[in-house]
């Protein structure tokens, strides 16, 4: 059974090309053999992730993240394992062993759904709906508010609406006949339990139901709009879940993703009709919050993909709020944020009604073309505040706004942007820049205050590597010289003598692989590795030594010869080391591991 599993694993890694995947979810440049990105594991500002095609790795030197193509895809998208190689397999069309589905049929009480279950069900949930907007009688009325909003079959199919039933056990007696496991249909919130016999009813009743898909293109929750007018609430969404967190998801983001990386820009509405809207117009980078203000989270979904994000909101006033609200959510991420309001170009009451009339797609291009900037906004706003204003009184404001900004993270941005900032504030004001700039208060946010360049002040901080470390790495990323180390330099570096559990995981790997005979390159030695934080470590050690002897043989020889003679020569007081912190008697007595020939 594992055997087979390493079989699938393995298929599924070579059709799964890793720069392919990573530029998926990040922007890539080519920078020699390599590729390079924004990390989207840290805060990060200046490309520090590499992707490595000829190992088929990624590492980050900033924040330490690292290793192959799934522990990319499970770390991006919080995915387990099983839950990575089915997307990487979906994508790469090949048919996995289907495991067998269910835990939550043999123990409902313990141990509960997993992650898998809940998007195993939400998925089954879609078909369903699906399969009721097809349907004759079912799925008339649905069908009929579809055509009412002008939606097309092709969006229809493309957003994979349908439509939940009206009478309250649809689902739930499918489900039953069925014999499908209730407890992960009740965990995503689409069937709920009856207190009065224990039996279950469904969570949605007489709606057009809009899915909503994460990146990777599952089903991970609902928007459900009433289709009988007496009904309450308008919008219904599911429940939050393991898998669903409304703050962080942006409607339609698997249809948008590819277009908002390939034009640099993203445009965000308030709904979800607006998006389809928008997509059937050939809009492809256009996605909505669900119901929501714009998060932090929302923001660094967006940075990956893009540099420019368009706000398009309906009427100026929702506008002028949520610009304040944007401000403080994008103003620490290097994005270019815009604000776009329909009504001061047009008395259609949102971008769905205007993509009806003739001529709305080239009005709505001409909105979002003259979007203005987040700070202008700002600006102008300040503007008004201070125009016919005594001096007092405008400079308390001033002194506001720049406060405001402070609060923000303006000290925490880069110099150049500060600038550029507090320029266009004295124009505004009709102050020289210096006064500006030296009005800004130091603020809390940094040590430095307005002074130094501390963006990176908060940012992760991985250790330089030990000698022990270094040594690993120049045998991973040059597995010859594993024959030149003598018995004492092996004895060194012994996987018996690291503390850390993940570290001696690596060292166990890589030893291993010597005595199989399978040599001790990097692949080797990570295939002998489960857990994703020693994978991690194996890459992290191994890139860190190709960029310091830039791929050098030689170089790598006499770092590896400098690392382990001074390990060697540093035995004996690490011994007396390792003893006092572990209390631990020396090493030397310690049960060999498996060792090498
Ligand atoms: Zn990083």
């Amino acid at each position: 059974m594992r055997q087979a599993g390493q079989e699938e694993k393995e298929r599924v890694r070579d059709a799964s090309d890793i720069v392919r995947v990573v530029g998926e979810h990040v922007s890539l440049k080519a920078k020699g053999r390599e590729f390079m990105g924004l990390c989207p594991f840290h805060d990060d500002h200046d490309p520090s992730m590499h992707v490595v095609p000829s190992k088929q790795i990624f590492h980050c030197f900033v924040c330490g993240a690292g290793g192959d193509v799934f522990a990319f895809v499970q770390r991006f998208h919080h995915l387990e394992f099983r839950e990575a190689l089915e997307y990487l397999a979906q994508r790469a069309n090949i048919t996995l062993v289907p495991r067998t589905r269910g835990s939550a049929v043999e123990s409902p009480a313990e141990a509960g759904p997993t992650r898998a279950d809940l998007v195993w069900a939400s998925g089954v949930a879609a078909s369903f709906f699906q399969a009721i907007l097809r349907h004759e009688s079912h799925g008339r009325v649905a069908r009929e508010a579809i055509a009412a909003r002008g939606i097309s079959p092709e969006m229809v199919e493309a957003f994979a609406l349908g439509a939940s039933p009206d009478r309250w056990d649809g689902l739930a007696a499918t489900v039953r006949s069925k014999g499908l496991p209730t407890a992960a249909f009740v965990g995503a919130g689409l069937l709920r339990p009856r207190e009065s016999d224990g039996s279950h009813y469904d969570g949605f009743r007489n709606r057009l139901m809009f899915p909503i898909h994460d990146q990777l293109g599952r089903v991970i929750a609902f928007g459900a709009r009433k289709l009988n007018p007496e009904d309450e609430p308008k919008y219904l969404n599911s429940p939050e879940s393991a898998i669903f967190e409304k703050s962080g998801t942006l409607y339609g983001l698997q249809l948008a993703a590819r277009a908002i990386q390939s034009e640099r820009v993203a445009v965000v509405t308030e709904g979800y009709t607006d998006t389809i809207a928008c997509h059937q117009a050939g809009l492809s980078n256009v996605v909505a919050t669900l119901g929501t203000a714009l998060t932090s989270r929302h923001a660094r979904v967006l940075r990956r993909l893009c540099d420019t994000v368009i706000l398009l909101f309906d009427g100026d006033q929702a506008g002028m709020r949520a610009a304040d609200r944007a401000v403080e959510v994008f103003f620490a991420e290097d994005l270019d944020v815009r604000i776009a309001t329909l009504s001061s170009a047009t008395d259609a009451k949102d971008p769905d009604e205007l993509l009806k009339r003739p001529g709305g797609v080239e009005v709505l291009r001409r909105v979002l073309a003259s979007a203005r900037d987040l700070l202008e906004f700002r600006c102008a706003r300040l503007a008004e505040r201070v125009e016919g204003a005594g001096p007092a009184v405008a400079s308390r404001r001033i002194g506001e706004e720049l406060e405001r900004l402070v609060e923000i993270g303006f000290n925490r941005l880069p110099m150049l942007r500060r600038r550029l900032i507090t320029r266009r504030i004295a124009e505004v004001v009709g102050l020289d820049e210096a006064t500006v700039w030296k009005s800004i208060p130091a603020g809390r946010s940094a040590a430095g205050g307005g002074t130094a360049g501390n963006a990176d002040a908060s940012a992760p901080v991985v250790a330089m590597p030990s000698a022990r470390e270094l040594a690993l790495g120049c045998l991973l990323a040059f597995p010859d010289l594993w024959t030149t180390l003598t018995d004492r330099h092996r004895e060194a570096l012994d996987p018996a003598t690291w503390e850390q559990p993940e570290q001696r995981a690596v060292v166990e790997a890589l030893f291993d692989a010597a005595s199989a005979g399978a040599g001790v390159e990097l692949e080797a030695v990570r295939a002998r590795l489960d857990d994703p934080g020693s994978q991690a470590l194996a890459t992290g050690w191994y890139m860190r030594v190709v960029a310091m002897t830039e791929g050098s043989a030689q170089r790598g020889a006499e770092c590896l010869r400098d690392c382990v003679s001074r390990l060697v020569e540093e035995g004996s007081a690490d011994v007396v080391r390792d003893r006092r912190s572990t209390g631990s008697v020396n090493r030397r007595s310690l049960p060999r591991p498996i060792r090498a020939v």
